[in-house]
């Protein structure tokens, strides 16, 4: 992991200079980090529509799992909805993309991710995109002549109405080139998360202008997950499980950037449950542990604040969740089972990492944990 987040620095670095250097010491005092999901569309727009798919209600639901997933796996992220239901900020088109920009704005955010489907009269064309603002005027004019979509839509901005000596497109153009090395790579991201589920990979986009991104300060990308008008695409995005899927690959996409950019705790809990994976042979099994109070347990998440044991994400194993109390930030340790062993925990910890991607085997002794 710690290989991976050099890498990608040293790709990131030389495109930013010293802003990435800086991000990585505001990290050291802790700064709360936040994250803008933005369902495309709603209340009267309702997106794209095809066959028995309406695009305001699919990216919403894919939106609310998103935010679902972000509290399990990195619950010091603070994540919000730009709505949770079907609604919309203004009843102008661009007005309503130019007042989510300003509510991402005013939250602060680090990143704003828009979650959409696509739709084109080519039903041939398919698979997943992900957009990011640049303003290179050659991008920009080449997209125009891709199609008319500036016609009578409030979601992009025509290049020939930018002013381009007005102080509203200077400090456009400065935060994207601050921000566009972050966006791609958060797009890169999430582009290869959704192709593992089979779409096809378009790779990162840019060219076109997204209202929603011209006025949002932090990196920001529109998720397209696919074409509504391409049968494969359609019968995957149909399919039961399709929404869980495509809220992993974001929210993979989500956790990756925040712990690569800025790092966290939560990084180091998962390196240590890597090598506890890759050490797991070596551990010496403890038959003697007879002791109600000693023995093995599966940790399926660490949090820094208490969780309900009931919470629904332990809907599987509700009623067999307890609490260990661990020491370092993410203390609350939330475990299942009890075992002689970490051998005996094996086949239960395989399964749990369906689920809980980061579970591993804990030794716990008189309700703390002792040894990972
Ligand atoms: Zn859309």
């Amino acid at each position: 992991m710690r290989n991976l987040i050099i890498q990608i620095l040293l790709l990131v670095i030389p495109l930013v200079g010293v802003n990435a250097v800086s991000a990585q010491n505001v990290a050291s005092e802790q700064i709360k980090r936040s994250v803008v999901i933005d369902p495309g569309h709603g209340g009267p727009r309702p997106g794209k529509q095809h066959r028995d798919i309406v695009e305001k209600d699919y990216v919403l639901d894919v939106s609310i799992e998103v935010r679902k997933q972000l509290s399990r796996k990195m619950p010091e992220l603070d994540v919000y909805l730009t709505r949770s239901c079907d609604s919309a900020y203004h009843e102008s088109q661009s007005t309503d993309n130019r007042l989510r920009a300003e509510f991402c704005n005013n939250k602060a955010a680090d990143l704003y991710v828009g979650i959409h489907a696509n739709a084109l009269g080519d039903t041939k064309v398919k698979g997943c995109e992900v957009w990011v603002l640049t303003l290179n005027e050659k991008l920009m004019n080449q997209n125009k002549l891709v199609g008319a979509r500036y016609a009578d839509d409030g979601d992009f901005i025509n290049p020939e109405d930018i002013d381009r000596n007005s102080q509203g497109f200077m400090m456009a153009l400065s935060r994207q080139l601050e921000n566009e090395p972050y966006s791609r790579f958060f797009a890169e991201e999430c582009c290869k998360n959704m192709a593992s589920y089979g779409l096809v990979n378009k790779g990162v986009k840019a060219g076109t202008v997204y209202t929603v991104l011209y006025y949002s300060e932090c990196p920001g990308v529109i998720v397209e997950m696919g074409y509504l008008t391409n049968n494969d695409d359609y019968n995957y995005l149909y399919s039961k499980g399709s929404k869980q899927e495509m809220a992993t690959a974001i929210s993979d996409a989500i956790v990756t950037y925040f712990k690569t950019l800025y790092g966290s705790e939560s990084c180091e809990v998962s390196e240590a449950a890597e090598e506890t994976a890759s050490t797991q042979e070596s551990v010496v099994e403890d038959s003697k542990a007879e002791e109600i109070n000693e023995g093995y347990a599966i940790q399926l998440i660490s949090s820094m604040k208490e969780v309900d044991i009931n919470d629904y994400q332990f809907k599987e194993y509700k009623g067999k969740v307890r609490l260990i109390m661990g020491s370092g930030k993410y203390k609350f340790k939330y475990c299942y089972g009890s075992y002689k062993s970490s051998a005996d925990a094996q086949e239960d910890l395989n399964h749990a990492r369906k689920t809980f991607k980061d579970a591993y085997i804990v030794k716990y002794n008189n309700g703390a944990i002792v040894a990972k």
